[in-house]
């Protein structure tokens, strides 16, 4: 297990700044996930804690030692990939014995990791099977427990779900969740998915265009986002912004209800709502829209729980409301809250 410190880190390729002078602390045993959006620069930030790409600027230290120059094979980091590339001819007991057959390790020690590697997994079962005999599901655990077996200090993963369909991408992600408490190893996850960041990280460091925006826990993030670029990033459907002259207010579409819903005193800042389409999702209605009145007319969605009582129909206007403590402030020209003091918002950079 290793503390790591990403040290004014920066990559330009040919002409192209890649990671732009990147900041940040992983605490030692911590799940910290990059989220951002397609080149945003995460999976390079990724490989050059891996040691697969060279920082043109900055340094990189692993659990005390300054490892950017360091081999990938020196730093005892593990990584897995989208495309976890197992060996189709091997059995998964050979397969995940591999890296310990390459290191030379003794036969019995061998044994003895590779079961513990597939208990910790839950494959143990399968071991005589060849991949081809495997689930989706079952190949990532396989490419986890090659990758555990050399017990390394830290973990990377890139997009590691990213080829599984819903429902295995959702119980892999609770699985992996439940292994990484166990082992405890340092874990730097790659996604561009806010729903699997979120159900993931200990802490999610948002990313855009190679610069951190924000770090901070799944809570404070969606709770205080830092901008209004990570209040719409994160959260489906998206944080409500309404541009009202040089302050922009946001409101999360579950926190903006119907103004009945709300108890009598209350403060709330209203609003009434158009309506213009009704979505049933099941346990919730979206409803589709637009205020105006004391705000100019601007597109919002409200997300309504089946047990708030709610009869507006398409073409009426309804009283809305949300709890003015709920409202976020951001400057309209810069993007950036404004925050009033105790807020719990984390400027990106600052950990
Ligand atoms: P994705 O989710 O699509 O993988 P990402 O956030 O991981 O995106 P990166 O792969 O880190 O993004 O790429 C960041 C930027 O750097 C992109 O604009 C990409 O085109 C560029 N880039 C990455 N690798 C190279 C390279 N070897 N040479 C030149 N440009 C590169």
């Amino acid at each position: 297990m290793a503390q790591v410190e990403i040290r004014r880190i920066s990559k330009t390729f040919v002409g192209h700044t890649a990671v732009s002078d990147i900041d940040l602390v992983v605490n030692d045993g911590e799940f910290l996930v990059l989220l951002g959006p397609s080149g945003c620069g995460k999976s390079t930030l990724l490989r050059m804690i891996a040691g697969l790409e060279l920082p043109t600027l900055g340094d990189i230290v692993i659990g005390g030692k300054v490892a950017t120059r360091l081999q990938p094979k020196d730093r005892n980091v593990a990584m897995v990939f989208q495309n976890y590339a197992l060996y189709p001819h091997l059995t998964i007991y050979d397969n995940i014995a591999f890296p310990l057959r390459v290191q030379r390790v003794e036969k019995s020690k061998i044994d003895q990791k590779v079961r513990w590697a597939a208990n910790l997994v839950g494959i143990e079962s399968l071991l005589k099977r060849k991949p081809r005999q495997t689930s989706g599901g079952e190949r990532q655990r396989t490419a986890l427990a090659r990758s555990l077996v050399r017990d390394p200090q830290l973990f990377l993963l890139d997009e590691p779900l990213s080829n599984l369909d819903a429902k295995l991408r959702h119980s892999s992600r609770e699985e992996l969740r439940r292994f990484q408490d166990r082992v405890g190893v340092t874990s730097i996850y790659v996604t561009h998915d806010q729903v699997e960041a979120m159900g993931l990280g200990d802490r999610i460091v948002v990313m855009k265009a190679g610069k951190v925006r924000q770090v901070g826990t799944p809570k404070e993030i969606y709770g205080y986002p830092a901008d209004t670029f990570v209040a719409t990033f994160i959260g489906s459907p998206p944080m409500n912004l309404v541009e009202t002259g040089p302050v922009t207010v946001g409101f999360r579409p579950e926190l903006f209800l119907p103004r009945a819903s709300f108890e009598p005193g209350a403060e709330l800042m209203e609003a009434p709502l158009r309506i213009r389409r009704i979505e049933y999702l099941g346990g919730d209605r979206l409803i589709y829209g637009t205020v105006s009145s004391s705000l100019p007319e601007t597109e919002v969605i409200s997300r309504i729980p089946s047990s708030i009582p709610f009869d507006g129909a398409e073409g009426e206007e309804v009283a809305f409301a949300v709890l003015t403590e709920e409202v976020r402030r951001f400057d309209s020209e810069t993007g950036l809250a404004i925050t009033a003091p105790n807020t719990l918002v984390r400027r990106a950079g600052h950990v």
